[in-house]
């Protein structure tokens, strides 16, 4: 068995390789299915979520006006109606933006783990003052948090960024239940990230039982104060406090372009360059680690759900973006010295991280049967307009 790839991966040059005719997903994901046409799953399945998670334009008002509606009441007497997750980057920052626009009174929130870039703080500040929205922080324990980082390297799957979405997820929970506010918000953009593999680039964010079982087998922390869910938590937050997440984008004619504008002229946010960038360790995992171990570019995701939703992209210009290096040499550089020396790792042992077998989620112990019937669900809840979008 070839170690040094997912199980199933082609690479381009080899024999077999393939990219869909129609967007610029290939056999780097290792689950990808081509039909007669060269047309992969992906972009297919893509295609039909999109009609439900994304409002159609002519109804885009009216749907957003009736969830207004409802987070408006739901605060009534109390000091915020909703809470919305920030990290400094484009996406939240135009969600508490657009919160303030119609008529939200929303607590934000933000999950300090140690590796918020110089830009993002600067941000966040600056942008929440502007707004007049209070900020809650939440710093992690960093001696727990970095051994918990460090359990993903050995672990050597390409889930690594899991923890923290399980944290901010958690701590969102958390707080919503605290402060008895029923609505999150959050910044999902399905038509600017949705399409991709379901589960081998990267699965967990709510598999609380796959994180406890890498730490347990690779780490020498016990995680003690670290924000997590297990499945009765998330079903008591959901059932019992009937927390709810609405991703407001989905409901929105979002452009990033048109954001970054919006946010520099009206809030002196700054732009730091890439998406998901405010945080150096999210930057070089998604430009060093995950292309060079894991063969995965993330770009091919995004530009492929710009290519199908927006049109705002042709396919041979995200071919030609995807031909270029995702970061300039010299900021990994930076980064790769920055991030060994806050995980306290020489070159050796990092040199030997990155040449350990590569493994999947399903290698350690996880409950992605039940995550899955979970997503099914509430698929289902979408279409009949049960669930949120
Ligand atoms: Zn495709």
């Amino acid at each position: 068995m070839d170690e040094s790839r997912l199980v199933g991966q082609v690479l381009p040059g080899e024999a077999g390789y393939r990219v869909c005719t129609r967007c610029i997903m290939d056999t780097t994901d290792p689950d990808i299915v081509f039909d007669a046409k060269g047309v992969c799953d992906n972009c297919r399945r893509f295609e039909t979520q999109l009609k439900v998670r994304v409002v159609p334009e002519d109804r885009r008002q009216e749907v957003l006006d009736s969830v207004v509606r409802k987070i408006k009441r739901s605060g009534n007497g109390r000091e915020y109606d909703c809470i919305v997750g920030v990290s400094g980057g484009t996406d939240s920052t135009y969600l508490v933006y657009m919160a303030k626009k119609i008529g939200l009174r929303p607590l934000a929130v933000h999950f300090d783990n140690g590796w918020d870039s110089e830009t993002a703080v600067r941000n966040i500040e600056r942008t929440l003052k502007k707004l007049d929205v209070d900020l809650f922080t939440y710093v992690v324990d960093w001696d727990e948090f970095r051994d918990l980082q460090l359990s993903f390297l050995k672990a050597s799957t390409p889930d690594a960024e899991i923890p923290t979405d399980h944290g901010i997820i958690a701590l969102l929970y958390r707080v919503a239940g605290q402060r008895g506010i029923r609505y999150i918000l959050d910044g999902t953009n399905f038509a600017a990230e949705g399409l991709g593999p379901e589960t081998s680039w990267a699965y967990g964010h709510l598999d609380w039982h796959y994180i406890k079982s890498v730490q347990k087998k690779f780490g020498s922390a016990r995680l003690k104060s670290f924000p997590h869910l297990s499945v009765a938590r998330l079903a008591y937050h959901v059932l019992v406090g009937r927390t709810v997440f609405v991703s407001v984008l989905n409901y929105l004619d979002f452009s990033r372009d048109k954001a970054i504008a919006t946010l520099t002229n009206e809030l002196g946010w700054e732009y730091y360059g890439g998406k998901h960038c405010e945080s150096v360790y999210t930057r070089f995992f998604q430009s060093y680690i995950l292309p060079r171990k894991f063969h995965i570019d993330k770009r091919k995701r995004h530009l492929s759900s710009l290519i199908m939703s927006t049109k705002e992209i042709t396919r041979e210009r995200a071919l030609e973006e995807i031909a270029r290096a995702p970061m300039p040499d010299d900021v990994v550089n930076r980064d790769r010295a920055f991030v060994l020396k806050k995980l306290g790792l020489r070159e050796t042992d990092f040199e030997k991280l990155m040449n350990l077998p590569v493994k999947s989620f399903r290698d350690y112990a996880n409950m992605h049967s039940m995550f899955r019937l979970r997503q099914k669900t509430l698929s289902v809840g979408r279409k009949i307009g049960f669930a949120t979008r």
